[in-house]
Parts: structure tokens; C-alpha cells; sequence
């Protein structure tokens, strides 16, 4: 019987995980190490007590005594704090999804990745902050990432059975977000609730407003670089509301492979879980007739100077990823909390990456997670100056 954690597993990404696995026969089909959570200590008990989990982990504390209450008598193993999800991480497991959200997601998935196995990257982040760490622990111990963002798992899939050495150009798509067409003025006074709505997608509040921002899509072009090895240059973003088409791969005779499929995360999970057969997968079919048809358009790159920056994160490398992906974060924060305006969170991002690169500079690779994660700290120290500086009250 095949193990499997799920790491984030109250989460958007960890629903549609836990779906799949409950109808591919559950706790009959697979057996359940690990199962962690921040909050919603509920929800990851009737999980952990369904799947019969080895142990289930919540990232708070205090959540403890309550998750204690809701498994006693389950024979759930139960355990709380940072230290213990990377103790979770390090039981053995065939299949692991890291689809813990920002770069809280890096440690666990690193751990992982050691003892072999399958790790199924929803956690883009890690890719962002450590892409090369990352690659060198799975190929130290054998182990092989399968991308879950929609657009990364769309090129895995076009490459697959191709000569990646005839590979032109890859193109990921975006559905530019809420924002799409609105004005720069009106993105200024862009709220958090309008920022949240995703038109297509069902996501965590984070990515979504990711979304909206295009810094989504800033992470996502870093994680193509990382993931696939391309060269920034031939790495492209495309507008395509509809999000039907994740990605194309075009080749040096012309040919471009597309992948589409309907925006349910459930389709990239379930070819993560399957690989590298195809299984049963319950995503609705595509009706190309009743769509009639698909449009795309260039991004804009002043209303979304997110793509600009990821570009500069991309030609730098080394600690650029930590030092992008940290301050967008606290960024993200700050416009969460009513702090920051819609557009600070780009100008933040900016301005911290100007600080950080004229101080100790970002180029130099990352020799150990260490490294990353005291540039992440510092990283947030800068951004959160940065964006206290930038407030109107
Ligand atoms: P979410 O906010 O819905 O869920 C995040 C999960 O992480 C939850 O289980 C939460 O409890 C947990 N978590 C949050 N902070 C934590 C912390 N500090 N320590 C430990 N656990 C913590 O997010 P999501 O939308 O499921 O996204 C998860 C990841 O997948 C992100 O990296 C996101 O970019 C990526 N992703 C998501 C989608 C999507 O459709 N939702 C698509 C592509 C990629
Ligand atoms: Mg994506």
C-alpha cells in the first residue's frame, strides 16, 4: 500500500489532495503518515481520524490541547509547532504534497525530499527561495519533484517524451486576474476583498491576491526558471482570461505543444499522484464548443510591474528568490491588514530588493538552507521598514 503525507492539508491545495485520495479509496487505498495544518484544527482532525493518519500536526502551539481533544481515542498521534512538521516531514512517505502556503513550506518539503520518494510541489516558494537546493536533495537522495502549479505541471506534461534540447521558447499562461482591465487609478484604491475574488480559480486569499498583483505569476515565471532550467529569455507570460490553456511549449521546428485542461487544481494534483501512469481524475471535461473560443493578449507591464522585478530576480539568481518572495510576503501582509495600498506592495518589493542589493547584494548562490533562511529573515526586517515608511497615517 502506497504512504502518503499531506502537508498543508486544510488548505485549498490540501482539500482537493484530500479529495482525491477519499476517492481513490481513502484509508482502504492508502496509508496516511502525516497530516499538518495551521488553525483549523477541526478540520484536521476529522482528516487525520478518516484517512487514520500516523500523526497530525498543527503549526500553532496553542492549538495543541484542542487538537488532543478532537483525535483522543483515535490512536492519531498528535503534535504542534514549526519544529514539529519538520519532524513530520521526516517520516518516510512514497508520496508527499507540499501545499503548505509561502516559504513556511521549505523546510518541510527539503526534509521530504531526503528520504526519497515523491514530492508533489504546490509549495511554488520553495522552487523561488532554493530552487537549486531543492533539485541537489532530490537528486542527492534519489527523489523526483513533480510540479503541481496548474502552469508547471501544463510544461511537465508538454515536455514529456520530448528532446528538451529543442525547446524554443516556454509560455505559461495568466488569467490576469480580477484587475485585468482596470485602470492604474483604480488599482490604487484596489481593495482586499475585490483583490480576492478570483475570476477563475477557487485558491487560498493569498495566492488569489497573488493573483490579482501578478506577483503570482512573477513567482511562477522564478519557478519555471528554476524547475526546468531555461533560460529567463525564453520564458514568456501570456494573458489568457478564460485559463483554459495552462501552457505552451514551443519547439525549434515550429511545433507548439499546449496544455489545456478545465482551472480545477485537482487535475495537476491528480497527475502528481498518479505519475507516471494516468489515472481516473474527476475534473469536468472540457466543452471547447460551448467555450467557442479562447483569447489572449500581452501583459502589461506597468500596471503590473510584478513581471518586471521577477525578471531581475531571474538574471540575478542566488539569494534574489529569498529576498523577492520574503518582502512580497510581508508586502502582502501589510495590504492584508489595510496597511499598504494595492500598488505599494509592488513598490515595496522594489524597494526593498534596491536595499538589500546595494548592502550585501543578492547574486552570490546559496551554499546551505541556512543562508536562505537568514536572507528570508532579513529580507521581511527590510520590507517591513519599507513598508512602514511608505504609510499615510
Ligand atoms: P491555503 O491558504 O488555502 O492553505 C495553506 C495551507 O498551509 C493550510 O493548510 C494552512 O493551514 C497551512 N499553513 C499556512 N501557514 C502555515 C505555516 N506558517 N506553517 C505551517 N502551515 C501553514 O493555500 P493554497 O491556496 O492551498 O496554496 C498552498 C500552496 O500551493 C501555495 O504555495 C500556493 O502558491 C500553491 N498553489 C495553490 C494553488 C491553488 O489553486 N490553491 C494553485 C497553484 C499553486
Ligand atoms: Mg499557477
Amino acid at each position: 500500500m502506497r504512504s502518503i503525507s499531506i502537508f498543508g492539508a486544510t488548505g485549498s491545495i490540501g482539500q482537493s489532495t484530500f479529495d482525491l485520495i477519499r476517492r481513490a479509496g481513502g484509508a482502504e487505498a492508502y496509508r496516511t503518515v502525516a497530516l499538518t495544518g495551521a488553525r483549523n484544527v477541526t478540520l484536521l482532525a476529522e482528516m487525520a481520524r478518516e484517512l487514520r493518519a500516523e500523526v497530525a500536526v498543527v503549526a500553532h502551539e496553542e492549538e495543541l490541547p484542542a487538537l488532543r481533544e478532537a483525535l483522543a481515542g483515535s490512536g492519531v498521534e498528535v503534535a504542534a509547532g514549526e519544529a514539529a512538521i519538520a519532524e513530520a516531514a521526516d517520516r518516510p512517505a512514497d508520496w508527499v504534497m507540499s501545499g503548505i502556503v509561502g516559504a513556511a513550506g521549505l523546510v518541510p518539503g527539503m526534509r521530504a525530499l531526503r528520504h526519497g520518494g515523491m514530492l508533489a510541489l504546490a509549495n511554488k516558494e520553495s522552487l523561488v527561495t532554493a530552487g537549486s537546493l531543492l533539485l541537489e536533495t532530490a537528486r542527492a537522495h534519489g527523489a523526483t519533484i513533480l510540479p503541481v502549479d496548474s502552469e508547471h505541471s501544463a510544461v511537465f506534461q508538454a515536455l514529456t517524451g520530448e528532446d528538451a534540447g529543442a525547446v524554443e521558447r516556454v509560455i505559461i499562461t495568466a488569467s490576469g486576474g480580477p484587475f485585468r482591465t482596470w485602470p492604474l487609478e483604480k488599482l490604487a484604491r484596489a481593495t482586499v476583498a475585490e483583490a480576492k475574488a478570483h475570476p477563475n480559480w477557487s485558491m487560498g486569499s493569498r495566492i488569489s491576491i497573488d493573483s490579482a498583483s501578478m506577483f503570482n505569476k512573477a513567482l511562477e515565471l522564478i519557478e519555471t526558471r528554476e524547475f526546468f532550467g531555461f533560460p529567463p529569455e525564453m520564458i514568456e507570460v501570456l494573458v489568457h482570461p478564460q485559463s483554459i490553456v495552462h501552457a505552451l511549449v514551443g519547439f525549434r521546428d515550429g511545433g507548439v505543444m499546449a496544455h489545456l485542461g478545465p482551472a480545477d487544481m485537482r487535475h495537476a494534483i491528480g497527475f502528481a499522484l498518479h505519475w507516471p501512469a494516468r489515472g481516473d481524475v474527476p475534473v469536468e471535461r472540457l466543452d471547447l464548443a460551448r467555450l467557442g473560443s479562447l483569447s489572449f493578449e500581452a501583459p502589461d507591464p506597468e500596471r503590473f510591474p510584478a513581471l518586471r522585478l521577477a525578471r531581475e530576480v531571474m538574471r540575478v539568481r542566488g539569494l534574489a528568490g529569498a529576498a523577492f518572495n520574503a518582502a512580497k510576503e510581508v508586502a502582502l501582509d501589510n495590504f492584508m491588514a489595510g496597511r499598504l495600498g494595492f500598488l505599494g506592495m509592488a513598490t515595496v518589493v522594489e524597494e526593498t530588493l534596491a536595499v538589500l542589493s546595494a548592502e550585501t547584494g543578492l547574486g552570490k548562490a546559496p551554499t546551505g538552507l541556512e543562508e536562505v533562511l537568514a536572507m528570508d529573515r532579513y529580507a521581511r526586517v527590510k520590507a517591513a521598514e519599507c513598508a512602514a515608511g511608505m504609510r499615510e497615517d
